[in-house]
C-alpha cells in the first residue's frame, strides 16, 4: 500500500472494527495477537469511553490505535426520566448530531426485563406520516460503533445490562444494513457484551431486500415489521415505502424469514383513528398473516405536533384487539411508555439539539 492510500477517506472507526479486523491491525502493528482480544474486551465488554482506560494495553499501542482510528465517543447530553421510569438518553455524535435511545424497565417490577431501544440513523429517509422522526428528514447513517456505544452507555447509566435490545429508535435499520449487521456481530461476540440474537429485535418499515439480507445472517435476530395497515391503498398513504414493496411482497418476505423453534415475527400496528382501526381492518389483519408464525403489537398512536392523526378511543382499541384475538392470533396492546418525555414509539426527534456546532477534528 502506498503512503497516499493510507490517507484516503476518513480513518476507520475503532469501535466499529470486527474482531478479525482488530486481529489484522494488531498483527500489522507488530504486537502479540492476544492484544486484539484485550482491546476488543475493553471496547465491547467494558464499553470504555477512552483509550486511557485500557490499563493493560501498552501506551505505544494505545497511541497507535488512537492515531489510526476515529475514537471520539458519543457525548451524553441529557437524560430525561418519565413518570413510569422510562429514561430517554440524548447523545451527540462526534460531528454534532443528536440521537436518542430509550431505556424501558418492565411495567411489572418483579420481572427483570429491561429493554433498550436504540437508533440506527440520524433522522430517517422514510416518510411515514405518523412518525416524528420522519419530520427530521435523513442526515446520515450511524456507524456500527455509534450504534453499539448507545448500548454500553445505557448499560453504565442503568447499572445493569439491558435484557433486550430493539432497533426501534430513530431511523430505518435496514436502510443502514451494513452498519446494523456489523453492530449485531459486535454485540453478540463472546469477547464483548455477548448478547444473544434471541434478545435482539430489528424493526423495519418493510424494506424487503433488507429483510432477505437480515434473514441470511447467521444467526439472525428477531424480526419486527411495522405493518400499520391492511390494504395497500391505506399503507401507500401512511407509509410511502409501500409503493416500492406492497403488502403482498412484504408478507412473502416475512413468511420466508428463518425462525428457530418457537420464534415468531412481530407485526407492529400503529392505531390511527378513522384510518386503520375499523372492524374491517381488524378482520383483515389475521387473514393477511395466516401461515406466518406471528404476533401482533397494537400501538395506540403517540401524538406530536403536526400531523392530523388521532389515537382511537380506549374502547375502539379494545374492540380491535378482541376481534383479532377471536381468530386465535396473539395480539397485545402496547401501552405508551415514557410519553410524558416524548420517549414513546414514534416520538423521537431530538429537536432541540439539531443546531449544534459540527465537530472539528482535533488532530489538525
Ligand atoms: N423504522 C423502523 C424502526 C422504527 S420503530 C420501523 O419502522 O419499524 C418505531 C415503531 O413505532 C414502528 O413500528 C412505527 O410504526 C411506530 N411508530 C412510529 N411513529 C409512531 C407514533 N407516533 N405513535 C406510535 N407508534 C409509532
Amino acid at each position: 500500500m502506498t503512503a497516499l492510500a493510507l490517507h484516503v477517506g476518513p480513518p476507520p472507526e475503532l469501535r466499529g472494527l470486527l474482531p478479525d479486523e482488530l486481529v489484522g491491525w494488531v498483527a500489522r502493528a507488530g504486537a502479540p495477537a492476544y492484544r486484539a482480544e484485550q482491546i476488543f474486551r475493553w471496547l465491547h465488554g467494558h464499553g470504555v469511553e477512552s483509550l486511557e482506560a485500557m490499563t493493560n494495553v501498552p501506551t505505544a499501542l494505545r497511541d497507535a490505535l488512537e492515531r489510526e482510528h476515529r475514537t471520539r465517543p458519543l457525548a451524553l447530553d441529557t437524560v430525561q426520566t418519565a413518570a413510569d421510569g422510562t429514561r430517554k438518553l440524548r447523545f451527540r455524535t462526534g460531528d454534532g448530531h443528536a440521537i436518542e435511545s430509550v431505556l424501558i424497565p418492565d411495567e411489572d417490577a418483579e420481572r427483570d426485563k429491561l429493554t433498550l431501544c436504540i437508533s440506527s440513523q440520524v433522522g430517517c429517509a422514510l416518510d411515514c406520516g405518523f412518525c416524528a422522526t420522519a419530520t427530521l428528514g435523513f442526515t446520515r447513517h450511524l456507524l456500527a460503533g455509534e450504534i453499539v456505544e448507545q448500548v454500553y452507555r445505557a448499560t453504565a447509566l442503568a447499572g445493569r445490562r439491558p435484557t433486550n435490545l430493539v432497533f426501534m429508535g430513530m431511523g430505518e435499520p435496514l436502510h443502514n444494513f451494513d452498519n446494523v449487521a456489523r453492530a449485531l456481530t459486535l454485540l453478540e461476540h463472546p469477547w464483548g457484551a455477548t448478547f444473544s440474537p434471541r434478545r435482539i429485535t430489528v424493526s423495519t418499515s418493510g424494506l424487503v431486500s433488507g429483510i432477505e439480507k437480515l434473514g441470511a445472517l447467521s444467526p439472525a435476530p428477531n424480526l419486527a415489521i411495522s405493518l400499520n395497515a391492511t390494504t395497500d391503498e391505506v399503507r401507500d398513504r401512511i407509509m410511502p415505502v409501500n409503493k416500492r414493496w406492497p403488502i403482498a411482497a412484504l408478507l412473502k418476505a416475512a413468511g420466508q424469514f428463518p425462525l428457530s423453534h418457537g420464534r415468531r415475527v412481530t407485526f407492529e400496528y400503529v392505531l390511527l383513528a378513522g384510518v386503520n382501526d375499523s372492524d374491517a381492518d381488524a378482520d383483515r389483519l389475521p387473514r393477511l398473516l395466516r401461515g406466518i408464525p406471528a404476533k401482533v403489537n397494537l400501538i395506540p398512536w403517540n401524538g406530536f405536533e403536526g400531523p392530523a392523526y388521532a389515537r382511537p378511543s380506549a374502547e375502539r382499541i379494545r374492540t380491535f384487539q378482541e376481534r383479532v384475538r377471536a381468530t386465535g392470533m396473539a395480539v397485545y396492546i402496547r401501552t405508551p411508555r415514557g410519553d410524558d418525555i416524548d420517549a414513546a414509539c414514534g416520538q423521537l426527534a431530538a429537536r432541540d439539539l439539531v443546531t449544534l456546532r459540527p465537530w472539528q477534528p482535533t488532530t489538525i
